[in-house]
């Protein structure tokens, strides 16, 4: 358990802000604390929102914004405040080891897909307009990259091992880089 599930489990929204002054009417609404509230707009149950505001969230939400806290603090502060005060995580479940194929996968589709738009945003638009070296460009390193994608998915097992060496022997880091380019230029791939 986190300590946000465990500062949930003791105490709705509606419950934490009753507690700290607000006043809930029968249907659950109170003056909202986050605007200049005349009307009740603010619902109160397990969640809060605001038909005025729009301020939603759930009783941390709450908390953070109320108390001007972080959601880690409020979540702290609940725990102080409607529970026993001390919480011990469960122990971190120790990190999966990354799957290569996975991350080779991974950075291909994202590769595929940026590509894949590239080549639609340079394509002629009519018979008449000449194909431009940018969009022969494009072709090229998405079909490359469709390829590469293919082979990891439908290749021979001694295929996909060989891929997956050659991509996390720096290729992927490379392509990694490359994602956060605004523009994939040839040189990028090739
Ligand atoms: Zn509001």
């Amino acid at each position: 358990m986190t300590i946000y599930e465990k500062a949930k489990s003791l105490v709705t929204a509606r419950e934490a802000a009753e507690h700290y002054g607000l006043t809930a009417n029968r249907y659950g609404m109170a003056l909202c604390p986050f605007h200049d509230d005349h009307n009740p707009s603010l619902k109160l149950d397990e969640r809060f929102h605001c038909f005025g505001c729009g301020e939603d969230g759930d009783v941390i939400d709450f908390m953070a914004k109320f108390f001007n806290l972080t959601l880690h603090e409020a979540a702290q502060k609940l725990i102080n405040d409607f529970g026993d005060g001390e919480f011990i995580p469960d122990a971190p479940s120790p990190p999966k080891p990354p799957d290569p194929a996975q991350r080779c996968h991974d950075v291909l589709l994202d590769l595929e897909v940026r590509l894949h738009r590239q080549k639609r945003e340079t394509a002629p638009q009519s018979m008449d307009d000449p194909i431009t070296t940018e969009y022969a460009q494009n072709c090229q390193m998405y079909d490359f990259i469709v390829g590469l994608a293919d082979l990891l998915s439908g290749g021979t097992e001694q295929q996909k091992a060989d891929e997956i060496a050659y991509l996390t022997g720096g290729v992927l880091d490379h392509y990694e880089r490359v994602l956060q380019k605004e523009v994939i230029v040839y040189d990028d791939i090739f």
